[in-house]
């Protein structure tokens, strides 16, 4: 049986083979689609500025995918993608050639130690949130019963400022968090 699946792709490193992130991005795609994942859509790729420590760009984006794997496999699959490309696990905030995730599938939940599908914070995160709402809007979270529409107006809806702060510009906003 076929599975489908909303996964998030990262970069924000460039590799001599493929030039910058982006392109990173769409080189991770055709790897991917190479090794039998057939790509139902896949998202504008977004670019953002670093967060953290790390000076890097980093370029997003998410993609509809089909595969017989189950969710464990397709982790799997994922870490040896991410070999490839020379990903550097470990370093939170440092460069990362590749990152893969899985987010939603049409399962429902999955939690094993390896593993929890949703994704535990896709829903702080606007760099999965926003693509994810070009491809998958109505794509339900099992957990909290949202759509993606819902979970990305949440996020970005613009929140009163707590009594003192001066307004906008204030650069702690959870939505600029990267790695919540
Ligand atoms: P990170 O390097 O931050 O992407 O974390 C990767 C690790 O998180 C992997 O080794 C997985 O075992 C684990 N993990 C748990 N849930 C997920 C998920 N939904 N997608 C990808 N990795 C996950």
């Amino acid at each position: 049986m076929n599975h489908i699946y909303l996964i998030a792709l990262g970069s924000n490193r460039p590799t001599s083979r493929d030039g910058p992130p982006r392109k990173v991005l769409q080189a991770a795609a055709d790897v991917l689609t190479d090794v039998g994942l057939l790509f139902h859509d896949l998202s504008d790729i977004i670019e953002t500025p670093p967060m953290g420590p790390s000076q890097r760009r980093y370029a997003n984006a998410v993609a509809i995918v089909e595969t017989k794997r189950d969710p464990e496999s397709l982790l799997a699959l994922f870490k040896g993608v991410e070999q490839i490309f020379g990903a550097r696990r470990g370093q939170r905030w440092g460069a990362r050639t590749l990152d893969l995730d899985i987010i939603l599938w049409d399962g429902g939940v999955w939690d094993s130690p390896m593993l929890t599908i949703p994704h535990a914070a896709f829903r702080e995160r606007a760099f999965v949130l926003g693509p994810a709402g070009q491809i998958a809007a109505d794509w339900r979270d099992p957990i909290t019963g949202l759509s993606v529409r819902h979970l990305h107006a949440r996020l970005t809806r613009s929140k009163p400022a707590p009594r003192g702060a001066s307004a906008p510009g204030c650069r702690n906003s959870s939505r600029n968090m990267r790695n919540p």
